[in-house]
């Protein structure tokens, strides 16, 4: 088990030696990057801390609303503004992601910056990227595990009604609101503090849930009824999505979050695959069931990673060569979905 009280001084210690502190989400970034970047965020200057914040692109509509989402730099907005920053921290922070591809087009200059470098994350397999590794695989989300650094860190409970929001976040948002992920007793009860500190779930629920375009729902109509392929004999459906198909359907960032969940909701289905065409690659969401590696394979064959049961990657190809690529790849590792 994590030695937190112990991983906590030593992050403290780089703490007390930087002036200027460089909070890091990771590309694409969901709830839990930027809920525990803006935690960390509001904790750090409470205490007074010189922080910023960088995140490698844009985020997706349904978290634009958190308080201080405004305050992220976004590095493909203004390269040389966050250039300058990353120059400048002498501390950097990489919350919920341990692979340096994951800083996009940041990735270069994070990587030859002389700051020390400190990871905060719950995925397997930490790459040599930083000076410190927090990192718990069995926690839900890196929210969790930032939350109770930060308790650790100020001595006593910290309890502000946005950081509670933004740790509330980085949870719902990794466990799909309490359904799927590591989730534990101890997250609960977490969560009961947080819930006791005053947010307000049923905002946060509808801004997160209930905030999107009537053309979104539709294109989950058009993925869910012309674009699912089902596998019975591979226990495996997949469903591509074409930039033209996103377009039709005015398509915003974070529209088709959580539609590669839905296909894991038929009887025998073990894996799932959402193909999502981008300008000149495609983006590959993964979930399984039980014991099926599904970061094993993105890693293997996508350039990814993740969670065994929610992983993505990534596959430099047209979208119809990405899926022939993928079914290749599954008939080969056919005995992985026996293995539930
Ligand atoms: P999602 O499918 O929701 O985008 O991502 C699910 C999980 O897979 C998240 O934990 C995310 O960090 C991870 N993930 C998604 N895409 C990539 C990727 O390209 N590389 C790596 N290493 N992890 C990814
Ligand atoms: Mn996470």
């Amino acid at each position: 088990m994590l030695n937190l009280v112990k991983y906590t001084k030593e992050l403290s210690k780089y703490f007390d030696s930087s002036a200027n502190i460089l909070l890091v989400s990771h590309i694409n970034p969901d709830g839990d990057t930027i809920g525990s970047q803006l935690a960390l965020y509001i904790y750090l200057r409470s205490k007074g801390r010189n922080v910023t914040m960088i995140s490698p692109n844009y985020l997706q509509e349904f978290l634009k609303w958190m308080d201080g989402a405004e305050l992220i730099n976004i590095y493909i907005k203004d390269r040389k503004g966050c250039r300058k920053l990353i120059k400048d921290a002498d501390l950097i922070i990489m919350l919920d992601f341990n692979q340096p591809n994951r800083l996009g087009e940041a990735e270069r200059f994070v990587s030859s910056s002389t700051a020390k470098k400190v990871i905060i994350d719950h995925h397997v397999n930490p790459h040599d990227i930083a000076d410190l590794v927090i990192s718990d695989p069995l926690r839900c989300s890196t929210a969790e595990l930032v939350h109770e650094i930060i308790c650790l860190l100020n001595g006593k409970p910290f309890i502000e009604r946005s950081y509670a929001e933004d740790i509330y976040v980085g949870i719902i948002t990794d466990t799909g609101n309490f359904v799927h992920g590591n989730y534990s007793g101890n997250t609960l009860r977490l969560v009961a503090d947080l819930l006791d500190a005053g947010i307000d779930k049923d905002k946060i629920l509808n801004a997160i849930y209930n905030n999107f375009s009537a053309s979104r729902m539709k294109l989950l109509g058009l993925a869910l009824n012309q674009k699912l392929v089902v596998m019975p004999e591979l226990r495996t459906a997949y469903i591509s999505l074409s930039k033209q198909e996103l377009q039709d359907y005015n398509h915003v960032n974070g529209d088709t979050e959580g539609f590669v969940n839905i296909p894991l909701s038929i009887s025998g289905i073990v894996l799932s695959v959402l193909f999502i065409e981008k300008e000149n690659f495609v983006k590959l969401s993964f979930r399984s069931q039980g014991n099926i590696p599904s970061n094993e394979i993105a890693a293997k064959y996508f350039s990814g990673g993740g969670h065994i049961n929610a992983s993505g990657g990534e596959y430099y190809d047209t979208l119809e060569n990405t899926v022939s690529f993928f079914l290749g790849v599954l008939k080969e590792n056919d005995h992985l979905l026996k293995n539930i």
